[in-house]
């Protein structure tokens, strides 16, 4: 019988299991040091026999433990140890111990015993001893460790249980191709596969087979420094000069030529300031006054902080330990000439703006941004700033959706509110289709009676109906309609902003020319219980702050209704429960996506 573990852990626990007598511990006592020797860093959990203890009679530490205290801490200064009284029915919880170590300095946990969890283990088995296999009883044993004349199925990974150097390596492989427990989240493309109209996706699903859809623009603007903020570069931007230009010093001190050993005194020459030059060649035994940033003469390659100088009477003699050019920034060392200093597909930030003026360069070739129509869909939306009509809404989704759009460099067309009607919807999505890359709608893609978004669709384009395994934001159509891409919102606010989130906005990047763009996610630690279905992906509206042991931790905003704006105002992130990963108990690893810079 096997117990479901989860690790609450952002590194990776990997267990070793055997019958007794297979030589567990003697192995362990070999592999961890020949990890430590490789710079492995590693915690190890135990199971261990009920009454174990690791105090002794007689000492201070057992006789107040035993006297009553719940928590015993001894410390000298090598080594300290926290003794918890803990008696609980059945197993010790391996996630609530492994909480308790410290995982700032450790690469992975090894576990010995806890056989029957769902935790990736090797198995280790000698064939002398005539015992079953683990494996077959037990599918989460990633390696076995047997002797030479053991017959295993091909596909298992086999390593030599007397080979120590072979096992380290394989948990050095562990550790570097292990990752958190999360599916959706790497945007690498798929093929495409046919997915019928009525089917029901996972997110990573959805959102590949959107990708599969997208075909960058190749429309290139001449753009000058100024309009650069937020575009795309359609070219690498190649430095035309060397950042630095010239070797220059990165102190204000004394610069002269290197030589060992150094004479006991130079003879000062003059003087170099920023901006300025000494166009004399500076000879052995000569030194010239330099401040920072100004140009190194030629024949100087080092130079001497001013406070570890003594300059009197037109000489300088230098103290401390000098090394050979120190102190000086060669010529390209931040940019080289010739070098790309931004690469195409790359979106232009604040930094990058700063970076390519210092280059001195004026004019860019950027991708045409793209442009998308937006319309709402439904009878009882209403224009806000008009008179609300009884039994009618505000259009929030329309705003929501330009502001954003806007924010990722989309040229925005706005066309309005349609109503619920087949031929209305249909001349609007040919109107958007024929002016812009893409269009989006929101509402009437659900199974309401006045759904009319299909029905229309069906006339003018080719789309699939989805429903994703998420929440908030089920219901999700998209195709195209000729060369332009659709997508068809839900009508509920919240949903609308995490499906432009999760869907929207990797298409967009896509569209706009945008290279190597993941979502951002963080580990954070769960101030409460966070609960999800089974095969499918919640994403819970969060705050996250830096809690008082200095680590990201995060909080629900409360209730999730998908029509609560307000739970989107109060939210810093969304709280990603990937459809593998269905509970998260409060003190355990939670990702989120912060959003401040797009909502
Ligand atoms: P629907 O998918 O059209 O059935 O809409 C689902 C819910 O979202 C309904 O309660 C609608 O009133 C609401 N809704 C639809 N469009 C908008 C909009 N543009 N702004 C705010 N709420 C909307
Ligand atoms: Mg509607």
């Amino acid at each position: 019988m096997s117990i479901s573990f989860t690790n609450p852990l952002s590194l990776p626990v990997l267990g070793f299991c055997a019958y007794s007598g297979t030589g567990k511990t003697t192995l362990l006592k070999k592999l961890i040091p020949e990890l430590n020797r490789r710079g492995v860093r590693m915690a190890v959990v135990k199971h261990a026999h009920h009454n174990f203890d690791v105090d002794i009679p007689g000492k201070d530490s057992y006789e107040m433990r035993k006297a009553g205290a719940k928590q015993m801490l001894v410390a000298s200064h090598v080594r300290w140890a926290l003794m918890t009284e803990d008696a609980r029915e059945g197993d010790p919880e391996l996630p609530h111990l492994l909480k308790q170590l410290d995982t700032d300095n450790i690469d992975i946990v090894l576990v010995e015993g806890f056989k029957k969890l769902t935790l990736p283990k090797i198995e280790l088995h000698r064939a002398a001893h005539g015992k079953p296999f683990i494996y077959q009883q037990d599918d989460n044993i990633q390696a076995i460790a047997c002797c030479d004349d053991t017959v295993l199925p091909a596909e298992l990974t086999r390593l030599d249980i007397n080979n120590v150097e072979q096992i380290a390596d394989y948990v050095q492989q562990y550790i570097s191709q292990w990752r958190p427990q999360i599916t959706h989240i790497p945007l690498a493309e798929v093929p495409a596969c046919e997915l019928d109209s009525s089917s029901s996706l996972t997110v990573r699903q959805g959102i590949d087979h959107i990708l599969n859809q997208v075909q960058p623009i190749t429309a290139t603007d001449a753009v000058s420094l100024d309009q650069l903020d937020n575009r795309v570069l359609a070219a690498d931007a190649i430095s035309p000069i060397n950042v630095p230009q010239q070797n220059n010093s990165a102190m204000d001190g004394y610069g002269f030529a290197f030589s060992d050993p150094l004479p006991t005194e130079f003879t000062l020459v003059g003087e170099v300031l920023a901006g300025h030059s000494y166009d004399k060649q500076v000879l052995a035994g000569e030194a010239v006054r330099i401040m920072t940033g100004a140009p190194v003469p030629a024949g100087v390659d080092t130079v001497q902080p001013r406070e570890l100088a003594h300059e009197q009477a037109g000489k300088v003699s230098l103290e401390g330990k000098i090394k050979q050019g120190q102190n000086v920034r060669q010529a390209g060392e931040d940019i080289a000439k010739g070098a790309a200093a931004i690469n195409q597909g790359q979106r232009i930030g604040v930094a990058a703006q700063g970076l390519l003026a210092s280059l001195g360069m004026a004019q860019f070739d950027v991708y045409r941004r793209p442009k998308v129509a937006v319309f709402s869909s439904g009878d009882e939306v209403c224009q806000p700033g008009e008179a609300l009509k009884s039994s009618c809404i505000f259009d929030a989704n329309r705003y929501s959706i330009k502001a954003m759009l806007r924010r990722l460099g989309a040229e925005v067309i706005d066309l309005g509110i349609i109503e619920d009607s087949e031929a209305a919807l249909a001349q609007a999505l040919l109107t958007g289709a024929s002016q812009a890359d893409m269009v989006i709608s929101s509402g009437g893609v659900s199974v309401g009676d006045a759904d009319y978004i299909k029905t229309a669709l069906a006339k003018v384009g080719e789309i699939n109906f989805w429903r994703i395994n998420m929440r908030p934001g089920r219901p999700l159509a998209f195709g195209k309609i000729n060369d332009c891409l659709f997508f068809g919102l839900p009508g509920n606010p919240v949903a609308v902003m995490v499906s432009l989130l999760q869907f929207v906005q990797p298409a967009l990047r896509k569209l706009a020319g945008e290279q190597a763009w993941q979502p951002q996610l963080i580990a954070a630690i769960a101030d409460q219980p966070l609960r999800s279905r089974s095969g499918r992906t919640e994403f819970i509206r969060g705050i996250y702050h830096l809690g008082q042991d200095g680590r990201v931790h995060v909080r629900s905003t409360g209730a999730q209704g998908s029509g609560m704006l307000s739970s989107m105002v109060q939210a810093n992130c969304l709280i990603v429960i990937a459809d593998d990963n269905a509970n998260i108990n409060a003190g355990e690893i939670a990702y989120i996506q912060p959003f401040a810079d797009l909502v």
